[in-house]
């Protein structure tokens, strides 16, 4: 039809259930299809926008004039910019955008022994040890130094696990406090913690310096004690739910239960079923991924994971349908704002925008690089970091790899960089297998998307999808 468009690229129609969806990619408008529109729209893309060929195949099952309706709803859909869109090829000056985060590893330690666990059980296969409040210092004035005109400055406490420096953390936020009227600046903490030493005196400084917090449970005892084993191996779940759940009562300023999923559980939306029961309504799972470990989820395992996210947005429609408010963080795409520009091109900003900092103050694009010489940035007691790797990290937008043909891209932002190194060598190179799992749940959050708003449980209006 369009010469030269391409139409695997901007269109993506998908089934779930009875209902069928088309994503016009570069709108991000959702549409709505009956069966023969979307048996027409799947012919066009097949047949790259042949219209007479899609028209033949479709007129064997439907009424020619049935077929020339739809024909004519698309084209206006089109003259109204709602699908067959243009690419947009707007880039985002990465270059030049100040320093938003930093991750501190404030301990390359643990006093756990998760199996899968990618920091090798706390320490990242390096000198075990803490971060001294010299460095968390420096790392802060490094980011005031570094952020230019942002006012919202974030800060992660990362490890091994960060609480074993609860000391240093206090007095590094107070620290914070002191500098905010200073610049002009204001912080805001997320403590990702494995739960164990959450006790009364942390929640108390958590709930007073208004922390978010993120805490690991990988869903059933069984399952999560088979993997997030205490140091002597005995399980970990007995001893971390009274936590969580002192933790969630104290109110947080906002909290997110972490699981992992792994190839042995592939039954995954059990656990997350098991985590709902528990009263916890704010949850991700992420997927175990990486080399061929025994964990990691392999190519052969993507039926099932697909299988299992069916069964997992199944769940979650029941519990909204019931009233209740579950927050899935993979599954909660905001289908009328979605993410700023920056976002959906750059996704999540590692090595531009947000930096990892090592105990001793080295400096590296994201958590999952720590310890990759190629990617040792600079110190924070230096100013100056590696133009080499800034540059890399920086023109690493959708635009620059693969991801421009792929039909999730402004849902993804071009993937996990550090998952593309680690896995093929090459941070513009997307890992495979993660990018199948994420077009899975970007297929779930709309269909949950649209049944939230088709029941009424949401109370925004339906503006984003057509019916054609
Ligand atoms: S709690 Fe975190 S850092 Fe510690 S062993 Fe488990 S996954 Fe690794
Ligand atoms: S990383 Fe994968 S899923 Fe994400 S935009 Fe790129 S190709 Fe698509």
């Amino acid at each position: 039809m369009w010469q030269d468009y391409d139409y695997q690229a901007n269109l993506h129609v998908f089934s779930w259930k009875d209902d069928y969806f088309a994503v016009d990619v570069n709108s991000g408008a959702v549409h709505v299809l009956d069966r023969p529109a979307f048996l027409l729209l799947s012919a066009l893309i097949e047949n790259n926008g042949d219209y007479q060929q899609a028209r033949e195949k479709l007129t064997r099952q439907w009424p020619a004039q049935v077929v020339a309706e739809i024909w004519q709803e698309m084209v206006d859909l089109h003259r109204q910019g709602a699908l067959f869109t243009a690419l947009d090829p707007v880039r985002v000056d990465t270059g030049s955008m100040a320093l938003k985060a930093l991750c501190l590893n404030a301990a390359h330690a643990c006093n756990m022994n998760c199996s899968y666990c990618f920091a090798a059980q706390g320490d990242f296969g390096m000198k075990p040890g803490l971060m001294s409040l010299e460095v968390a210092k420096q790392a802060v004035d490094f980011l005031i130094a570094h952020s230019g005109g942002r006012r919202h400055l974030e800060i992660d406490f990362f490890g091994g696990e960060p609480l074993l420096a609860a000391g240093m953390l206090k007095d590094l936020v107070e620290y914070c406090r002191r500098l905010e009227t200073l610049h002009g600046k204001e912080f805001t903490f997320t403590l990702t913690t494995n739960a164990l030493l959450l006790d009364d005196e942390v929640i108390d400084w958590v709930i007073a310096n208004n922390i978010s917090v993120i805490m690991s449970l990988d869903g059933r005892p069984k399952v999560h004690d088979q993997y997030r084993p205490l140091k002597d191996g005995a399980g970990s779940y007995a001893a971390i739910i009274p936590r969580i759940k002192a933790m969630v009562a104290a109110n947080p300023v906002s909290y997110y239960i972490r699981g992992t999923f792994t190839r042995q559980n592939l039954d995954f939306a059990d656990d997350c079923r098991h985590i709902l029961e528990l009263g916890f309504s704010s949850l991700s799972l992420e997927p175990a991924v990486g080399p061929d470990n025994g964990y990691a989820i392999q190519a052969a395992d993507l039926p099932r994971v697909k299988q299992e996210y069916e069964r997992l947005a199944e769940l979650l429609l029941e519990y909204y349908q019931s009233g209740h408010k579950v927050h899935f963080y993979h599954f909660n795409l905001d289908m009328q704002q979605g993410p700023c520009l920056a976002k959906r091109l750059t996704g999540c900003g590692a090595g531009v925008e947000y930096l990892t900092v090592t105990p001793e103050g080295n400096l590296y694009p994201c958590h999952q690089l720590v310890g990759e010489e190629g990617f040792l940035l600079g110190n924070v007691f230096q100013d100056e970091l590696d133009s080499g790797i800034k540059q890399l990290f920086s023109t690493c937008q959708v635009h620059d790899k693969e991801c421009i043909r792929c039909w999730a891209r402004y849902y993804c932002g071009g993937g996990c960089l550090a998952q593309a190194y680690l896995q093929n060598g090459d941070i513009k190179k997307p890992h495979r297998v993660s990018c199948e799992m994420h077009r899975k749940r970007v297929e779930a959050a709309i269909f949950l998307d649209y049944y939230r708003r088709r029941g009424k449980i949401c109370s925004k209006k339906q503006e984003n999808y057509t019916e054609v």
